[in-house]
């Protein structure tokens, strides 16, 4: 994954201390908060967080539309709650995956643009939802790099570490794995 303070881009990765000039991190801590609020009526989060309540991440009424990148047992949202599931791993992103990641984007743009509270949310709140989040404030209007901006403003600066979504996100070809 990506380094969390220089993003391996090049003007400021080889000075970067965080990475040691690398450009890439090893680990990533877990969010304070179960999701947070990316522009007014859409929402990212997880299902794993750093609090110690068993229930932070359990999702009632809170929202008119969930999307959830991966489900857990007893985490909701209520019944009558609109809930999406589409399935996404944490790994490049194939012509098919784009395609499902897409029409999830234009799902939530316009929910939000008619008023709904979204919440997109994956594991740990900072990739799989990121992807979504920030291809539905595309389909909103905002510039791939305003967009991956927004995101990392609201998730801290560990969300959108996935070379391939960033990628993605921009209209570049996914970089090939480090060795
Ligand atoms: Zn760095």
């Amino acid at each position: 994954m990506l380094c969390h303070s220089c993003y391996a881009e090049p003007s400021s990765m080889p000075d970067c201390v965080a990475c040691r000039g690398t450009g890439r991190a090893t680990s990533m801590p877990l969010c304070a908060d179960p999701w947070n609020e990316v522009v007014p009526g859409l929402f990212q989060g997880g299902h794993d967080v750093r609090s110690q309540s068993g229930t932070a991440c359990v999702v009632d009424d809170e929202f008119d539309l969930v999307v959830s990148l991966t489900t857990r047992e007893g985490y909701g949202p209520a019944a009558g709650v609109e809930h999406v599931v589409l399935r996404l791993a944490d790994a490049a992103i194939d012509p098919a995956t784009a395609v499902r990641v897409d029409e999830a984007a234009r799902r939530v743009a316009a929910a939000v643009r008619g008023g709904s509270s979204v919440l997109v949310r994956c594991s740990g709140g900072l990739n799989r939802s990121g992807l979504v989040v920030a291809s539905a404030l595309i389909e909103l209007g905002r510039t791939p790099d305003e967009a991956i901006s927004l995101v990392r403003e609201a998730r801290g600066p560990w969300a959108l570490t996935n070379p391939g979504f960033v990628a993605h996100l921009r209209g570049l070809p996914a970089p090939r794995p480090a060795s």
